[in-house]
């Protein structure tokens, strides 16, 4: 049984590592968001150091289940209740640019057939149906779907969001670091970076999501660690699924490939205190779960070929955490996406990127990391 991520296995392109020692920017982590951070300051100007204890994609950007949404974590009418009307509706059409400009720079990591938001039960129906009405009143497109002969009939509608794709997250983020290689930016893989005192740059971007443990202890703090378990299936006869399937407010969630494998993550709230951890390993009640789910939605067991842990940054209201770290000159951050960060991740590593270069942005006051971090005393790196 392979533990390594299926996305994983594919060869990327190998990003040399360059001679660049006197950098503007040095960033911890080359995910998603430290690969999109590092390409915008670079094509900014700026001479940029990423640093990585792993390679390029290895941790949560390699290891998610591909759904690239629109969005953030909440659903879009608690959203609206809790950031407030004119915040959602920007997130919203903020994420949806992001994802037409993942699409623009993702080739063919990304497919973008739509996806489905389903209802596991009548309660789920009354919610999602609250979020279907939220969008529609605001204008963004959202279909409603009774009819899912394709499922077991327990499932009861769903939302079509049809702008949606489905990623090879290793892959595109590969492809980002490369793309930034080209612009300049130096890549130290296998580089754990123990404390910000060793990071020689006038400026530090911390994009560590959920992994970054013990670099500042306000973080440690406002971003937990959660686990998601993963597995992808031999390649099935038929073609079932022709989109991301998610239900259960995202606790489940599957989807086919190109080949016609099936990858399928979910069930961590069947064991919500042992998945708040950052150990990414895979355990075997939450696997047993996955494979009791497949069963239910194949009507048999196929074969198993991966099995897989990664770890993301949650947050307590469920937006990331953008800007400058207060009380820490010189230190910024983009994190914390609450399972949501493949699109997230693209736009907030931009983000903090153009707030580097001296740029405003509505969207940083509301994902201000002084919201959520205590800060700390010194003022110093
Ligand atoms: C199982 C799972 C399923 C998910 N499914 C989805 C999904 O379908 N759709 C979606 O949008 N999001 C999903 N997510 C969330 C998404 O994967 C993450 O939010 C996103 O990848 C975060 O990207 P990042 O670049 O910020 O962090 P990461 O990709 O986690 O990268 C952080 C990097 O920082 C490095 N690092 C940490 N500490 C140090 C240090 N001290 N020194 C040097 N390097 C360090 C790590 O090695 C790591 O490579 C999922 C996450 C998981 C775990």
């Amino acid at each position: 049984m392979e533990t390594r991520p299926f996305w994983l296995e594919e060869s990327g392109p190998s990003v040399e590592r360059q001679p660049v020692d006197e950098v503007d920017v040095a960033i911890i982590g080359a995910g998603i968001t430290g690969c999109s951070c590092a390409l915008a300051l670079a094509r900014g100007g700026l001479r940029v150091r990423v640093h990585d204890a792993r390679g390029i994609a290895e941790g949560a950007s390699g290891r998610n289940g591909g759904f690239a949404l629109r969005g953030g974590a909440a659903p879009y009418d608690v959203a609206r209740e809790t950031y407030g009307a004119e915040a959602a509706r920007e997130l919203w059409r903020r994420t949806e640019a992001a994802l037409d400009r993942l699409e623009s720079l993702a080739g063919e990591a990304l497919r973008r057939p739509g996806s489905l938001r389903l209802a596991a039960d009548v309660e789920e129906r009354v919610e999602i149906r609250a979020e279907y009405e939220a969008l529609r009143e605001d204008g963004f497109a959202a279909e409603w779907h009774d009819e899912l002969p394709h499922l077991r009939p327990d499932f009861r509608g769903a939302i079509f969001h049809r702008c949606d794709g489905a990623l090879q997250p290793a892959r595109f983020v590969r492809h980002l670091a490369e793309l930034a290689a080209e612009e300049g930016v130096a890549f130290h893989e296998r580089d754990h970076v123990g404390s910000l005192d060793d990071l020689d740059a006038e400026q530090v971007v911390i994009a560590t999501d959920g992994s970054g443990r013990g670099l500042l202890p306000e973080l440690d703090d406002a971003l937990w660690p959660a686990r998601g378990q993963v597995l992808a299936t031999e390649p099935l006869t038929e073609c079932l699924f022709e989109c991301p399937h998610y239900a259960r407010h995202g606790f489940d969630y599957w989807q086919q490939l190109p080949d016609r494998r099936i990858v399928l993550g979910g069930f961590r709230d069947f064991s919500i205190l042992t998945e708040m951890t950052d150990d990414e390993t895979t355990t075997e009640p939450i696997q047993e779960t996955l494979d009791a789910f497949l069963v239910e939605l194949l009507g048999h067991m196929p074969k198993v070929t991966h099995r897989w842990a990664g770890i993301f940054g949650l947050t307590q209201d469920l937006l990331p955490l953008v800007g400058r770290v207060p009380g820490h000159d010189g230190v910024w951050m983009a994190a914390g996406y609450s399972g949501h960060g493949n699109v997230l991740g693209l736009m907030c590593g931009e983000l903090v990127a153009a707030a580097i270069l001296g740029g405003d942005d509505p969207l940083l006051e509301l994902f201000s990391p002084a919201r959520l971090l205590t800060p700390a005393s010194g003022g110093q790196m």
